[in-house]
């Protein structure tokens, strides 16, 4: 997580300081290391970070989660007696689950019973080869209805995610462009499907998150991650290309 409690302030990692988490009330860890994204970790082994309910960190993540700004990310939801962070929860109250690593069915279908109707999923396809097909295919099942609407395209991906055939909620994928792709129900985890395309610009500004922010860090961790790879001389020169 990003933030835990620290001198009653939800507050972002630093080294030498000891926060307390805001869901199950243990103390937590800082880790600031040079690799993964600064990150707070339970001293012990906590039913927060069971994996029903939690996965590591990533730099997709975190600008995801700051760009919808304090008092929107990690929110705690409240059902009966259970209790779970939510990846962002907008002004409007929709939740948004941010997922990088796989999951299972089971565990989706937990997430969605526990957040409701009022949920969309936003996943990080951009390790995924997703194809976005200009022209049609034949691939159809002629008893169903795969005609195109006005926004809408074919998409093909080689290893189809399975684990989301039974998903119920909104999918959309982000692929690390500059749009934001909304799987049609009933065809994520087939090979092929429809989606309907939509400016992330438009998708920030509708659940009220800064793209700038967004855009800007992300833009500026690939420079860093260039940077080790290339060195700066070589960095130079290839942005001349
Ligand atoms: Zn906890």
């Amino acid at each position: 997580m990003l933030n835990a409690i620290y001198k009653g302030e939800l507050t972002h990692p630093r080294r030498g300081i000891i926060g307390t988490c805001d869901l199950c009330g243990e103390d937590v860890k800082p880790r600031c290391g040079k690799i993964n994204v600064h990150h707070w970790t339970h001293k012990n082994l906590s039913k927060c970070e069971s994996s029903d309910w939690h996965e590591p960190e990533t730099p997709w993540h975190k600008y995801w989660k700051y760009s919808f700004g304090d008092g929107k990310y990690e929110q705690i939801i409240n059902k009966g007696d259970e209790k779970h962070r939510a990846d962002v929860r907008t002004t409007k109250g929709v939740i948004i689950e941010l997922q990088h690593s796989s999951i299972s069915p089971e565990v989706i279908k937990l997430r969605e019973d526990f957040y409701g109707e009022k949920m969309i999923w936003v996943i990080d396809a951009s390790k995924y080869t997703f194809v976005r097909l200009e022209v049609n295919t034949f691939w159809y099942d002629w008893s169903k209805d795969y005609s195109l609407k006005k926004n809408e395209q074919h998409f093909r991906w080689d290893y189809p995610l399975r684990s989301w055939r039974e998903v119920r909620r909104p999918v959309f994928l982000d692929i690390g462009d500059e749009k934001m792709y909304l799987v049609r129900k009933g065809m994520m985890g087939y090979n092929r499907g429809i989606v309907a395309v939509y400016s992330k610009h438009n998708f920030f500004k509708h659940y009220g998150a800064d793209l700038k922010y967004y855009m800007t860090n992300w833009e500026l961790m690939y420079e860093k991650v260039a940077k080790c790879l290339y060195g700066p001389k070589m960095l130079d020169a290839l942005k001349k290309i």
